[in-house]
């Protein structure tokens, strides 16, 4: 059943404990904990939380609506598309 799931959610689903990709936004965006808060909204269904908590980053997303997503592109180790995730997340949760 976690393969499945592991299969089915592999390529939105972030690993925050690996942080492989820290550093890898020039605006120094905190890609793992965005993608945590979106995790609450997406996964757990939790959107009031999700919104309560991204309030609570010193940093958010909102430098991916303009950005190129070059910088972080293929910074996730996992095979993440950060740049198709961050933006995505500003919008729903700021
Ligand atoms: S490298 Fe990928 S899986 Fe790891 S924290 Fe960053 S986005 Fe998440
Ligand atoms: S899309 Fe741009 S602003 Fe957003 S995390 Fe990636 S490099 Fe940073």
């Amino acid at each position: 059943m976690l393969d499945t799931y592991a299969k089915l959610n592999g390529t939105t689903y972030c690993q925050q404990a690996c942080n492989d990709c820290e550093g890898a936004c020039p605006y120094g965006v905190p890609i793992s904990d965005v993608l945590r808060t979106r995790m609450y909204a997406t996964d757990y269904q939790d959107v009031e939380f999700a919104k309560d908590e991204y309030a609570l980053l010193d940093v958010n997303a909102s430098a991916c609506l303009s950005c190129s997503g070059d910088p972080c592109r293929d910074a996730c180790t996992h095979g993440l598309a950060i740049p198709d995730l961050c933006a995505p997340t500003h919008r729903m949760l700021a």
